[in-house]
């Protein structure tokens, strides 16, 4: 008899300060905020409060260290070899990673495990092999002149991430940045800091030059906005939602920044009457309910053939009878809470609002337990286009099936959203995949299959679903400035 893998003891709590300059400092205002785990709702720790004069040391530290040579002039090789060694530190520990993201964030430990590591290791692995194939062109110009372009790093970069995927945003950002020869300030959410602050401790025990990496926690108007304003920051990085991003685009104009989002999407999948149902199921299920729905490229908009709809729900709904939620420690648990009480309030009212415009609500729609912001898996059918939870990012596990009749109509509502992260579609003829492909306007399209991400692989959103591309080359080229030699030959 097989027996059943013990559920993972909490992890120990070793870093809760700001990290500036190389050193572990209290906020300068002393202030501290809880980190709450949203699967008992107790406080797990204290974190530093980072605020403006906090993020203006972090700032300056990252200045010096980008101007000083141990950095500026570090071999490229050897800037990848520090990245490796980062990656090394974070395989031998991604065993106690996985259970801080978990404790912190409340996704099951099997997907930090199967996920969310593995997925960031490779990122980073992936950038150190950057490092030192960064290189710049020669240009034929007119007369008697010789031009050529260097690729250098943008400067000191500023670094927002939000808190669904924490270890792997820390990675989709230090990779690119510290490839390039940029110097960090990071702040993560304040919902999540505590792994971000764990990857700092590693980035500083394998070598990095005080000051290459700093790490501002605190919250999104006060922090955030500080570091978004400063005049010594030559670039944000930021994922999290459009509105914030509006409130960014603003505040960086003023230092005309530049500028990369990956922000939120209403993703449509679309499932055509030929589609390999078993694996159209599976796959759009994944697609929605993974990670607590918390995903910004969820397949939010589930479009289902009006030929296959009846069957396709029936076995839809057969996966979340069984859908094991719970104690996200406990190596067993598929689905675990939603992250704080502001999304589970939000998620909540969705799912009222579904209800009360008229949709069928034919599985969960409750909350789940009466401790931790659990949240039954919720399928929807019978939703209409002008439903909010047909419109709006919901950001949780609510899935809303639409049906459709033809290609064309299904191609035009897909695409009657101003967000443009993700798309899907899912048949056996090939010409109505390349067709699809062709006509969906999201930056990532996914045939036959859902939520295959890579780390060479470009990211990143049509419309009001993000700015620029992260991961590939073209997410390594946000990071970099292209500066133009003319050399005078006689
Ligand atoms: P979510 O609703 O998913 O938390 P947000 O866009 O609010 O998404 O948050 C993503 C990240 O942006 C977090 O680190 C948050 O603290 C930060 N943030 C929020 N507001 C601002 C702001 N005005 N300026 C800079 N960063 C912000």
């Amino acid at each position: 008899m097989a027996t059943a893998s013990p559920v993972v003891p909490k992890p120990q709590i070793r870093q809760t300060e700001c990290f500036i300059g190389g050193q572990w400092t209290p906020a300068k205002s002393g202030k501290t905020f809880a980190t709450v785990n949203p699967a008992s709702e107790e406080v797990i720790a204290e974190v530093a409060e980072g605020d403006a004069e906090d993020v203006d040391a972090a700032v300056k530290a990252a200045r010096r260290a980008f101007e000083d040579s141990e950095w500026s002039r570090m071999d490229a090789r050897d800037r990848g070899r520090l990245m490796h060694r980062l990656c090394d530190l974070i395989e031998e520990e991604a065993e106690e990673l996985a259970a801080l993201e978990t404790l912190d964030n409340g996704k099951p430990i099997r997907d930090a495990r199967a996920a969310d590591l593995p997925l960031a290791i490779d990122c980073l692995r992936y950038y150190a092999g950057f490092a030192d194939k960064i290189e710049g062109e020669t240009i034929p110009v007119r007369g008697n002149y010789f031009t050529y372009t260097r690729q250098e790093p943008v400067g000191v970069v500023g670094q927002i991430i939000p808190w669904n995927f924490p270890i792997l945003m820390v990675a989709w950002k230090w990779g690119p940045a510290l490839a390039a020869g940029c110097t960090i300030v990071m702040k993560p959410a304040e919902q999540t800091p505590l792994t971000c602050l764990r990857l700092a401790r590693l980035a500083q025990k394998a070598g990095f030059p005080d000051g290459v990496i700093n790490i501002v926690p605190g919250y999104g108007p006060t922090a955030g906005a500080a570091l978004v304003k400063h005049p010594d920051v030559d670039k944000i990085a930021f994922t999290g939602e459009h509105l914030t991003a509006q409130t960014i685009m603003q505040d960086a104009s003023q230092t005309l920044k530049r500028l990369t989002f990956e922000l939120g999407g209403k993703s449509p999948n679309i499932v055509l009457p030929d589609a390999d149902l078993d694996a159209a199921v599976a796959g759009s299920h994944f697609g929605l309910f993974f990670n607590q729905g918390q995903c910004c490229c969820a397949g939010s908009r589930l479009f289902v053939h009006e030929s296959i709809h009846d069957d396709f729900i029936d076995r839809l709904s057969a996966l979340n009878t069984n859908r094991k939620l719970g104690n996200p420690l406990d190596p067993e648990t598929e689905q675990g809470p939603q992250v704080d009480r502001n999304q589970f309030d939000k998620i909540m009212s969705f799912i009222e609002r579904g209800k009360s415009e008229g949709a069928t609500c034919l599985s969960g729609g409750s909350r789940h337990g009466d401790v931790g912001y659990f949240i039954e898996p919720t399928v929807f059918t019978n939703v209409e286009d002008e439903m909010a939870i047909a419109k709006d990012e919901i950001f949780g596990p609510v899935m809303s099936v639409l049906k459709f009749k033809d290609i064309d109509e299904v191609i035009e509502r897909g695409n009657q959203t101003f967000y443009g992260l993700a798309a899907a579609v899912w048949t056996r003829d090939v010409a109505a995949a390349h067709r699809m492909a062709d006509a969906l306007r999201a930056g990532t399209v996914w045939v036959n299959c859902y939520d295959v991400f890579d780390a060479a692989a470009p990211f990143g959103g049509f419309k009001m679903s993000g700015q620029g591309r992260e991961l590939g080359a073209k997410g390594l080229n946000a990071y970099l400035e292209t500066k133009t030699v003319t050399v005078a030959l006689d």
